[in-house]
């Protein structure tokens, strides 16, 4: 049976960044579930309706198609904002759940599946055997998200970031399906005073211990 890694936290923490480098060290398949529901929030979007419309949202990700997770404009703000609106939905996380788990049984190529989001550990994969949840404080993590929004030249400002992803983390923390919280038995990293490298040096040396 192929391993199944569970990485959480909110937005900004790192958790990407780590999940795709541990996956490429142990030869597992990654996946990034937030990009399903900005795909999803994109869709129902650029149809000109509201991502937060129940029935147009829960029909998009149904339909949703392999090509609509290489869209090229998932990964800005509006795609995130966009996300975290149709996230709230039940009958998306319904629809969105079957995918999710098929790929961490039956990963690509076979050996293991590392995926990340923010209901990994609790609901699509609960019973996986290594969990992590990755966070670190608003003001770090809107501190980061600040420069990588400059270095693609992205004009904007720290207050407005931070008050950007305070909205987006009330949004996943207080919703009524799968809300962002880690997982009972998930090993919490902070990442606030660690690099890149730091983060992912501490999360393989637990994960290794744990395989
Ligand atoms: O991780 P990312 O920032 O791409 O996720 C975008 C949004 O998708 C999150 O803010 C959250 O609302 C939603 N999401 C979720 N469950 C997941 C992954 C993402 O609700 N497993």
């Amino acid at each position: 049976m192929s391993v199944i890694i569970a990485i959480d936290g909110p937005a900004a923490a790192g958790k990407g960044t780590l999940a795709r480098r541990v996956a490429a060290e142990l030869g597992f398949d990654y996946l990034d579930t937030g990009l399903i529901y900005r795909a999803v929030g994109m869709k129902v979007d650029r149809a000109g309706f509201d991502p937060a419309d129940p029935a147009r949202a829960g029909e998009a990700a149904r339909d949703l198609q392999p090509e609509d997770l290489q869209a090229g404009d998932l990964r800005g703000d509006d795609a995130a904002q966009a996300a975290s609106k149709v996230a709230v939905i039940p009958e998306v996380r319904a629809a969105l759940l079957d995918f999710q788990r098929r790929f961490a049984a039956c990963p690509p190529g076979g050996k293991g599946a590392v995926l990340d989001g923010r209901d990994i550990g609790t609901v699509v994969c609960p019973v996986a055997p290594i969990k992590l949840y990755v966070t670190a404080s608003a003001e770090t993590r809107a501190q980061r998200r600040l420069l990588e929004l400059q270095g693609k030249g992205v004009a904007t400002s720290f207050d407005r970031v931070l008050a950007e992803m305070r909205e987006r983390d009330e949004r996943d923390s207080s919703r009524a399906v799968a809300p962002l919280k880690p997982a009972d038995d998930a090993h919490i990293l902070d990442t606030s005073q660690m690099d890149a490298d730091a983060a992912f040096d501490a999360a393989i040396a637990f994960i290794r211990a744990k395989l």
